[in-house]
């Protein structure tokens, strides 16, 4: 089953916490035990695990990510949003977790995140569901 969700994004730069989306998903198809692979068919968006309790985390995130992949730097491609294309592949398009008593098996301090690089836009994100 493949399944698919809307995101909104707001700024050039953002991460949005999609745990309860994907949940969702899975509440919705009524699989107990399987995998849960998530997947962003974009180019300058991304997907990652990372801590939802202390949101400096992921500020850090985008400072760092920022300090090694600058907006404005010695690019080729004219598009103009090399920076964005460069932190999606250094990311990464997918996340993989497991199902179990269908419920997302996260650690107490994980959410599923969506990466944007280069908002506002409107996205999609794809959930495949595995069952055993
Ligand atoms: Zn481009």
């Amino acid at each position: 089953m493949l399944s698919d969700i809307n995101i909104k994004t707001r700024s050039q730069i953002e991460f949005i916490d999609i745990t309860s989306q994907v949940q969702g998903v899975i509440d919705k198809s009524g699989i107990k035990e399987g995998i849960c692979n998530v997947y962003v068919p974009h180019t300058t968006a991304a997907v990652t695990i990372n801590e939802n309790a202390d949101p400096d985390v992921i500020r850090d995130i985008i400072t760092r990510l920022n300090e090694i992949v600058p907006l404005n730097g010695n690019y080729r491609h004219t598009e103009g949003n090399s920076a964005a294309h460069i932190k999606a592949s250094i990311i990464g398009a997918s996340e993989t977790v497991f199902i179990k008593d269908g419920r997302l098996v996260l650690g107490t301090w994980q959410s599923i995140f969506f990466c944007e690089f280069d908002g506002p836009r409107s996205r999609r994100l794809f959930i495949k569901l595995i069952t055993q």
